[in-house]
């Protein structure tokens, strides 16, 4: 990831793409109250993406639960992905952790996570966006080569059918 890669955007801009509470935690370093979260208890396969700009940041693969009452990760997908800096707000020294590509604040990393890296990042669901796995559970391979949303899908009207026992189609 180089530099010519960097999102940038006003405030004005951002306030306008954000809701107020992804603007209140990316933007001005906030931090959502525990077990309030969109995802701190997930278990969801996926990817997180930063709600600012997109960048791939973590996995559910390396999801944990931490007890915190935020989303955990032991590590970030690519440590080239994050950016951690010291932070001594608060009365307290601790790390913050921003996207490198948009800077957005994201949370903090501590050195209190489980094997394999000791690694507790710490992170708002407010600043992810969750990508769920495209491949979880369906293994039909249905071959019409549908790889987006598009009119293959066409007729079914509910997004929860988990092949209810009849025949494919
Ligand atoms: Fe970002």
């Amino acid at each position: 990831m180089d530099e010519s890669e960097r999102v940038e955007r006003s405030d004005a801009e951002w306030r306008a793409r954000l809701t107020p509470r992804q603007y209140e935690v990316t933007r001005l370093e906030g931090t959502e109250r525990p077990f309030t979260g969109r995802y701190w208890d997930t278990t969801t396969p996926g990817t997180y993406r930063c709600v600012g700009c997109g960048l791939e940041l973590f996995s559910s693969g390396t999801k944990y639960d931490a007890g915190c009452g935020w989303p955990s990760f032991t590590a970030p997908v690519d440590p080239a992905a994050v950016e951690e800096t010291p932070d001594d707000g608060h009365g307290m020294r601790r790390t913050e952790v921003i996207c490198r590509r948009c800077g957005a604040h994201l949370g903090h990393v501590f050195d209190d996570g489980p094997a394999p890296t000791g690694q507790r990042y710490c992170i708002n669901s407010a600043s992810l966006d969750l990508e769920e796995a495209e491949d979880a559970g369906s293994e039909s391979g249905s071959g019409s080569g549908s790889d987006s949303d598009s009119e293959s899908d066409a007729g079914s009207d509910s997004d929860s059918e988990s092949g209810s026992g009849s025949g494919s189609e």
